[in-house]
């Protein structure tokens, strides 16, 4: 279901534009539907029609999305397992400081060597009010003033969708344009339609290398931009509306974490309004990448550093990496950290 339905689906029961937005906005609080269509002393006072249209509706939102289980880490992060209408699922994460990771795909078809996610392809496109639905069951358990678009799937490829619930989340969803981050690996897309949209939100950048054709090995199915030109568009973008560019960074030993590298992407990145997230591989049982030694991860911060370029290391050791994305809360909690 598309947010417009929703809204269409309203309207036909008889519900006038302000009844819509009453409506959606207890919604979007976590509240139930119907919280919208009452006094605070608990009277209704919407016309018969759409008092009695609202039962099938707020049936058919519960079944969109549901909390099949709650998985709490020591971080104080609670991974949210979703079950979507059709049985497929979805993850969400609840992270420290009122933050929340959501997924806009089932599956995702870049297939990041290093991602779990991207093993399985893609199975299929998140609907706007599925992804919306995950900030509204997520609230039920605690506030959420950030939303970071860096579960499952890359948003980039369902654009109409992610920027529908965007927008959304930024009027009716009372949450900080700038607290609305939009994760991608790079696509055309982006750079035309996010500057266009009203609400208009900061923007995290998949790098993982400065190297062209490594990035290509990494992100086997990325757009071919050179990281120069992907950073210069970046750099557009954060320049225009005024938050800085989260560049990303997943480290794997001996494969992007060697001087070069880091000579490269200072090169690349110094004096650029972003911040560069490194965040350590979460060694997996059977598969081929290594996570650095703790000394190396410092040494590269501190080089970085050193060189004019802000990096934020998360340690993410000892994670439950179980999750769709395999990276992912290390990713996200970098986001929300600024
Ligand atoms: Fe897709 Fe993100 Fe995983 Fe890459 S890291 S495969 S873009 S979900």
């Amino acid at each position: 279901m598309r947010i417009q339905e929703l809204h269409q689906a309203l309207a036909a029961i008889g519900a006038r534009p302000c009844h819509v937005g009453r409506i959606t906005r207890a919604w979007l609080k976590g509240q139930p539907l119907d919280a919208g269509t009452r006094h605070q002393k608990g009277e209704h006072y919407f016309p018969l029609s759409v008092r009695n249209g609202l039962p099938p509706l707020v049936a058919q939102l519960d079944a969109l999305a549901r909390i099949e289980s709650q998985h709490p880490a020591e971080d104080g992060s609670l991974r949210l397992l979703v079950r979507l209408n059709d049985g497929q699922m979805v993850e969400s994460v609840l992270l420290p400081r009122d933050g929340l990771c959501v997924s806009s795909q089932v599956g995702c078809a870049v297939g990041c060597t290093f991602c779990m996610t991207g093993k399985s392809g893609l199975l299929r496109q998140l609907g706007s009010a599925e992804i919306v639905a995950q900030v509204a069951l997520a609230r039920r358990i605690r506030p959420v003033k950030k939303v970071v678009f860096m579960g499952m799937g890359e948003p980039a490829h369902n654009i109409d969708n992610v920027l529908d619930a965007i927008q959304l989340l930024g009027t009716d969803g009372n949450i900080g344009h700038k607290n609305l981050v939009f994760s991608t690996v790079g696509d055309p897309r982006v750079f035309e339609r996010l500057p266009q949209q009203r609400v208009k939100p900061a923007l995290a950048l998949s790098l993982h290398s400065t190297n062209a054709e490594l990035r290509a090995q990494l992100l086997p199915r990325a757009p071919r931009y050179q990281p120069a030109e992907l950073v210069a568009l970046g750099e557009d973008y954060a320049r225009r509306v005024g938050y800085p560019i989260q560049y990303q960074w997943t480290l794997l030993a001996g494969i992007n974490d060697t001087q070069q590298e880091m000579d490269a992407a200072v090169r690349l990145l110094r004096g650029k309004y972003g911040v560069l997230n490194i965040i350590p591989y979460n060694s997996v049982d059977g598969d081929h990448y290594q996570r650095p030694s703790t000394e190396r991860i410092q040494q590269i911060k501190r080089y970085l550093h050193d060189n004019g370029v802000l990096t934020k290391v998360r340690d993410s050791a000892g994670q439950d990496i179980d999750g769709g994305c395999g990276q992912l809360r290390a990713r996200a909690a970098d986001v929300i950290d600024h």
